[in-house]
């Protein structure tokens, strides 16, 4: 776009796309002052042209916004250049201004990718300094005399074991994380009777469900077959009933459901535990999302972000659905194994 104001801040010349941006034609435009054609925005252009009229120098280079005729908003890199008439007056400023709007929205996605990089490298150094400090801690008490005090001494091994388990647990979560973002993951697809894994991982589950004083029930037609990655599958489901079991209370319950959804198995892991509030709710998929910081020394706030990871990796869905203090449905679709019933000839 390219229009010539005089010190009037009327538009002497400009042309077709100019016009276009205010849905007029170019004989409607010329002539007319800036506050008749854009009464709103003629304040704020006017002073950027009185800079370069009274300066006599050119402002090149400048992103701004621009709002159309019908309202859409671009953004305009502009460059105005004084304009001198032959005796050399500055009579009024030449704009050229180009529609950087694709531009800017790229630069805008690759500033964020890079901010959520830095917060990733953030988050990490935060998560690995708690339990490095308590290894560090504890094994400095131990050698500057805990070796030798007998009531205590295993106490302290046992609390670096923790945190170093708990370190592994994060560096696994975070290669796991890793893998699935750059895409190399090759997932094993087979069909895996529901019912019976289920059945084979509650058996596994049970003195977490004891110790937590929650029971764990289930109801999975034995017909349902979902079409996954054993390995990965059984990551999401640990996942899940983990979460429905620490994010509960004592005497309370986790269910596990599932049904056929046209080509989907949709399973539901349920719960009447704390449940989440919904300002957090929209965020639990989040990497590094705790709803509260301080909870479960084993929470990384990395497990549901890999659980969707892993969903989206078998072209599934998942979503939460949660009332405070009522408890909490995580619904999982996956694609169902579906047994071709003639073979070819
Ligand atoms: P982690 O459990 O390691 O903190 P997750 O990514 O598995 O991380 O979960 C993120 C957050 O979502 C948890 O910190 C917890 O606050 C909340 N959450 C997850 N599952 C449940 C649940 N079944 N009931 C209540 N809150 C839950």
């Amino acid at each position: 776009m390219i229009w010539f104001k005089d010190r009037d801040n009327r538009i002497l010349r400009c042309n077709r796309a100019a016009a276009q941006t205010l849905g007029l034609r170019v004989e409607d435009v010329q002539g007319k002052r800036a506050e008749e054609l854009y009464p709103e925005e003629a304040e704020a252009y006017l002073k950027e042209d009185r800079e370069v009229i009274e300066s006599g120098r050119p402002k090149l280079g400048v992103i701004e916004p621009l709002a159309l005729f019908d309202g859409t908003k671009r953004w305009v890199q502009t460059d105005r250049i004084p304009h001198r008439n032959a005796a050399g007056e500055i009579v009024g400023v030449i704009v050229f201004a180009l529609d950087v709007t694709e531009r800017k929205r790229a630069e805008d996605v690759l500033r964020e990718g890079e901010m959520t990089q830095r917060e990733f490298v953030a988050n990490v150094s935060h998560e690995f300094r708690t339990p490095v400090a308590a290894i560090k801690g504890f094994a400095e008490t131990l050698r500057l005399g805990g070796l030798e005090d007998r009531q205590n001494r295993s106490r302290f091994v046992r609390i670096i074991e923790n945190h170093a388990n708990r370190l592994q647990w994060l560096i696994e979560e975070l290669l796991t994380l890793s893998s699935l973002e750059s895409g190399v993951v090759k997932l094993r697809l087979e069909p895996i009777g529901l019912a019976d894994f289920v059945l084979e991982y509650a058996g596994s589950v049970q003195p977490l469900t004891r110790r937590a004083g929650v029971e764990l029930r289930w109801r999975i037609p034995s017909s349902l077959r979902v079409l996954a990655d054993q390995g990965y599958f059984l990551q999401v489901l640990e996942n899940l009933i983990g979460n429905a079991i620490k994010y509960n209370r004592k005497g309370g319950w986790v269910r596990i459901e599932a049904a056929r959804l046209c080509g989907f198995v949709e399973l539901v892991v349920r719960d009447n535990g704390i449940g989440i509030s919904p300002t957090h709710l929209p965020r639990i998929f989040d990497r590094f999302y705790r709803v509260n910081k301080g909870a479960a020394s084993g929470a990384t706030g990395l497990g549901l972000h890999i659980v969707r990871k892993i969903i989206e990796a078998h072209g599934g869905v998942i979503w939460a659905e949660s009332k405070l203090g009522r408890g909490s449905a995580f619904r999982v679709r996956l694609p169902a194994f579906i047994k071709a019933k003639y073979n070819r000839a």
